[in-house]
């Protein structure tokens, strides 16, 4: 793989960064995922946008304008034949030297890096038919989830506890109401009614969130934004979770009880095909 590399493309044996770089030591990076199809990028610009938030909220400096960034996401994908898949790309507070919770000084350069992966069963994803599992566990995750960073360790544990008991994924549980996925936003249906957690700090504000509510006003399907509880999302007709990678992902049991038919429901399969056709359109 060709990869970015402050400023550089080069093979990935060769794009090397400080032991003493603050993303490594301390977490202190931010990150976004972009989708490919057909070579190009889904809902680019709402991640350029968030990840310049992102940025903003940690006082971290703007490295790229997003001409550049769309430069360099596009010139990954043409050097790696991306058709199907991501692009990946962190900012981390660049290199803060020994070890210290004082942010190295403004001017230090931040450290840039991109790379890609092919997914060819993005769209045609044969989890889309089955629907995921889950399980619910406690989420103990930081109390700025609004900020994408990398600090991934919890979500990643979650994953595995999830996987260890045979599940897809794992929803995680704040205050007895479902915040989100271990990666992804996360959505029941109870009498055609789609509902969503609203936006705050308690959740990422998914870039496939925003395009698939949309959508679904478009089409007339009624949103409603508030919590809910697992004991309702077993209750529901269907359940879904949403993110740039797994596009509108029908989430078809919750700890063993098996949601509506147990299948991916209608409203689902709905949004993941307006989700791709429109995405496909879009796509710059
Ligand atoms: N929540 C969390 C915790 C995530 O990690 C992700 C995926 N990055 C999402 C939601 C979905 O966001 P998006 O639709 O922008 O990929």
């Amino acid at each position: 793989r060709t990869v970015y590399l402050n400023g550089d493309y080069l093979p990935e044996t060769e794009a090397k960064v400080s032991i003493f770089d603050r993303g490594f030591i301390m977490a202190d990076a931010v990150y976004e995922v972009t989708s490919v199809i057909d070579s190009k990028l889904v809902d680019f610009a709402g991640h350029m946008a968030r990840l310049e938030r992102s940025l903003g909220e940690l006082g971290i400096a703007k490295p790229l304008t997003t001409d550049e960034w769309l430069a360099v996401h596009r010139a990954l994908i043409e050097k790696n034949e991306i058709a199907d898949g991501a692009v990946y790309l962190q900012v981390t507070r660049g290199n803060g030297g020994d070890r210290d919770f004082v942010y190295p000084p403004s001017d230090t350069a931040p450290t840039v890096v991109a790379y890609t992966w092919q997914k060819p069963l993005l769209v045609d994803n044969p989890d889309a038919q089955r629907g995921w599992t889950v399980i619910s566990l406690p989420d103990i995750r930081w109390h700025r989830r609004d900020i994408k960073t990398v600090q991934l360790l919890y979500p990643s544990m979650a994953k595995m506890e999830a996987k260890a008991k045979g599940a897809d994924d794992a929803w995680l549980v704040e205050d007895g109401t479902v915040t989100e996925g271990t990666s992804n936003n996360v959505y029941i249906v109870k009498n055609g009614r789609i509902i969503t957690r609203e936006l705050s700090k308690d959740i990422l504000h998914g870039i496939t969130r925003a395009a698939v509510l949309r959508f679904a006003a478009e089409a007339q399907m009624e949103v409603e934004e508030r919590p809910f509880t697992i004991a309702e999302a077993q209750a529901a007709d269907e359940a879904f979770a949403t993110s740039a990678s797994s596009f509108v992902m029908p989430v078809v049991s919750i700890d063993g009880t098996p949601v509506g038919t147990g299948k991916p429901g209608p409203v689902a399969r709905r949004l993941r095909e307006i989700y791709v056709e429109e995405s496909r359109k879009a796509a710059i």
